[in-house]
């Protein structure tokens, strides 16, 4: 689907706006992927104007997903999933890293994209333990109310609670911190909370000049939004949550593959994670 106006590979009829950018697609031209039309790469290369490394911020979120995927699946009991935004598929999906580690991990994901969900709902639900609800995922309640969400996912026992690359996208009148909490107040003790989101630092001057000059790109791009916000503004995500070590970081810097021997890219300031777990 590399041409404007072209049909995407699935047999569902869908109504694709190729005038209006997608979150999922630009994410997609972010990470090289083919899966995008020209209206969501000019949103890419407005973002590169501000940042030549724009590239870089998709890829520090990714594989922070992973690493946290890992990290769930092989040192906790975590065996169920639920990923809200999972976005197009790529390499390396929540499903393939967590059952790689544990072949009965289930996994639900949600995303209300239309191409999402004519595209990659089949290459997201790969196996029986892998399922696809087209849903908000900023209304709580309705996800914890959905029937593909309740059919596999048991709210009696801990679960893994994704919202990671979604936040910033979130231009409604709620605070993210209350969208939040009506989540975690749902989990049963001993679940996990993994979340990033673009990140203002605020008490760097360049840093946050760079957040400034991105958030502005995005926010007046086709796509609209993409807001970079503070420190205590991420952490209210966390409402009653312990993080787990080393908390509120960088997304490069939750426990790397290993020692640093080359320079993060200068964007790798402006996006942070952190894995919470519900005492
Ligand atoms: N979580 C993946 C990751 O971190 O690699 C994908 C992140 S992508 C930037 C954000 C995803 O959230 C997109 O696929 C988009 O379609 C989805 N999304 C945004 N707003 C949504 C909403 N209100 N309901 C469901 N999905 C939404």
């Amino acid at each position: 689907m590399t041409e404007a106006g072209s049909p995407p590979e699935s047999a569902t009829p869908v109504h694709i706006d190729t005038s209006k950018a997608s979150i999922a697609r630009v994410y997609d031209a972010f990470l090289g992927g083919k899966d995008n039309y020209e209206v969501d790469r000019q949103v890419f290369e407005g973002v590169k104007q501000a940042a030549p490394e724009a590239a870089d911020l998709a890829w520090d979120n990714r594989e922070f997903l992973i690493r946290t995927i890992r990290f769930l699946a092989s040192q906790t009991d975590i065996s169920q999933f639920l990923d809200c935004g999972s976005g197009l598929p790529t390499a390396e999906n929540t499903h393939q890293v967590a059952q790689r580690l544990n072949p009965e991990a289930r996994v639900v994901y949600v995303d209300n994209d239309p191409v999402v969900l004519a595209h990659g709902r089949a290459l997201l639900e790969e196996n029986e333990k892998t399922h696809f609800s087209p849903a908000d995922i900023f209304q709580p309640r309705t996800i914890l109310e959905d029937p593909v969400v309740n059919a596999h996912i048991d709210f009696s026992q801990p679960l893994a609670l994704l919202q990671v690359g979604t936040l910033h996208h979130y231009v409604g009148e709620r605070d993210p911190g209350d969208i939040m909490r009506e989540y975690i107040e749902a989990l049963p003790s001993g679940s996990f909370v993994v979340l990033s989101h673009f990140y203002d630092p605020r008490d760097d001057d360049y840093y946050t000049a760079l957040a400034n000059r991105m958030d502005d790109r995005f926010t007046h791009s086709p796509m609209g939004s993409g807001k970079f916000r503070t420190e205590q503004q991420i952490r209210s995500m966390f409402p009653g949550l312990e993080l787990v070590d080393p908390g509120l970081v960088r997304c490069c810097d939750w426990w790397p593959d290993g020692p640093r021997y080359k320079q993060e890219p200068e964007v790798s300031n402006c996006i942070v994670g952190a894995v919470g777990r519900k005492p």
